[in-house]
């Protein structure tokens, strides 16, 4: 299994090589040759989410690891989950469940594909005697995830750039509270874009790195990811019906990873009835899906900050995969005109997504009614991101014959001035949480120069 760029120039790729260079070199996203094919029958035997991932990441990883070591990192990969099993499915009613993927380290899904790259990245790195660099800019929930991920890990520093702006205090303080010589938190006097331009920037120019040494990319295209989240995916539609009926999952969505890790699952095989996109004010995706129209606005500050994005970044893998058929021309065309020019399909294209995708755009107030709702008429209290999912289904349940599944990417003690707000005390809040609410914050304050940046990771590198 080899892997191609979205836009057809940087091709025939190892898994390896994909892993540490995260962007393909022609700006492209990789995207494996084919879609390996799951024996559901076989998969019905099994119980863990272990046991799950154990027999889907070996099938991207075959070009650079042995099976046999891949099963065996397997056991070790994801670390300090509250839940042995790692994930739990609520149920609500006949119609719904909620599969809860917050009961990480870092309280949101995320350490679910992160704690697998970093895995990687470290058998590499040590297979290679080589070291990294991680550099990345967070809005949220990315950034903790990464640098949980990556701690434990002497071939890993980390630096991440965090924007002054709309992220909640214990989403920062879970990363400016990391007291470990491997991990730098930047506080940013800038916006996330300032800190995405720097991040770029830093990728070009590597100013900062030692010799033979690795620029690692933690956002969400980087293939291996979307790897450990199919697996999540195959494990809810095994524990909830042996796989046997195809179901709806209702994905809260910013840069679609979670949503193309859902169709990934369907390519290999997940039975599956329709994906529903639910986002936020930021409603590219909505608008794409209801009126053919993909162009960039601003980005406006919501409840459910990990979600405020101006372009969804694994969206390009749709295009390229499900619209276009493949087809890496096309593709690359409407990428280099993008976003001068909106993406918009051929009518015929587009109108094929309408039997497998369903998108929604839920406000703020919309978002509070429904976290409400549900605490209300369930008792069950959901974290503003699952409730943007959740409010989507309600606005469509008509459409949905078989049982959906709502995906809970972040426990709501995150966010304690939304449930403030609402009057709503959060009873069960993780033990990772409240560890980090007394720490005290390391802070690394810096400008948004690039100079300033880049010279103090060359300092601490
Ligand atoms: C990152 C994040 C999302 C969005 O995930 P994508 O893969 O970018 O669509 C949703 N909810 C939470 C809590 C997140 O941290």
């Amino acid at each position: 299994m080899l892997f191609h760029s979205t836009r057809g120039i940087d091709k025939n790729k190892t898994f390896e090589e994909v892993l540490l260079q995260g962007l393909a070199g022609d700006g492209g996203l990789f995207m494996p040759e084919f879609w390996p094919q799951i024996n559901l029958k076989e998969m019905t035997n099994l119980d863990s989410f272990i046991d799950v991932a154990k027999h889907i990441v070996p099938l991207f990883t075959k070009s650079s690891f042995d099976d046999d070591e891949v099963m065996k990192m397997l056991d070790e990969t994801w670390h300090d989950f509250e839940d042995k099993n790692l994930l739990r499915i609520h149920n609500i009613n006949n119609s719904i469940d909620i599969l809860e993927l917050f009961h990480g380290p870092t309280a949101a899904f995320k350490d679910f594909g992160l704690q697998l790259a970093a895995a990687f990245f470290n058998k590499s790195l040590k297979r290679q005697d080589k070291t990294a660099i991680v550099f990345g800019a967070t809005s949220g929930d990315t950034g903790s995830a990464a640098i949980d991920a990556c701690k434990k890990f002497d071939a890993i520093k980390s630096f991440i750039l965090i924007p002054d702006g709309n992220m909640s205090d214990i989403q920062r303080k879970q990363m400016t509270t990391v007291d470990q010589s491997n991990v730098f938190a930047i506080l940013v006097n800038g916006t996330f874009d300032d800190c995405q331009d720097i991040v770029k920037e830093g990728f070009k120019t590597r100013s900062f790195l030692k010799k033979d040494q690795y620029l690692l990319a933690v956002n969400s295209i980087n293939w291996v990811r979307i790897i450990g989240q199919i697996c999540y995916y195959f494990y809810a539609a095994l524990s909830i019906n042996k796989l046997s009926e195809p179901l709806n999952f209702s994905i809260p969505t910013g840069n679609f990873g979670n949503v193309f890790a859902c169709y990934s699952a369907y390519k290999m095989g997940m039975p599956l009835e329709k994906i529903v996109v639910a986002v936020n004010k930021n409603d590219i995706l909505q608008r794409f899906f209801n009126n053919n129209d993909y162009s960039k606005i601003k980005v406006f500050e919501t409840i459910s900050p990990s979600m405020d994005i101006s372009v969804a970044s694994n969206f390009e893998r749709l295009i390229y995969d499900f619209f276009l058929e493949r087809d890496e021309n096309q593709c690359s065309k409407m990428y280099s005109d993008f976003p001068s020019k909106p993406i918009q399909m051929d009518e015929s294209i587009w109108k094929k997504s309408q039997d497998l995708f369903y998108s929604y755009s839920v406000n703020d107030e919309s978002t509070l009614n429904c976290i409400n709702k549900f605490s209300d008429q369930y008792n069950y209290l959901m974290d503003p991101h699952t409730a943007v999912a959740a409010e989507a289904i309600l606005n469509n349940s008509n459409d949905l014959k078989n049982k959906t599944v709502i995906l809970s990417t972040a426990h709501p003690a995150k966010f304690p001035n939304v449930f403030e707000k609402i009057n709503k005390e959060i009873s069960d809040i993780p033990n990772s949480i409240r560890n980090v609410l007394h720490k005290k914050e390391i802070a690394n304050k810096l400008n948004a120069s690039k100079k300033e940046i880049f010279n103090f990771i060359e300092q601490n590198n």
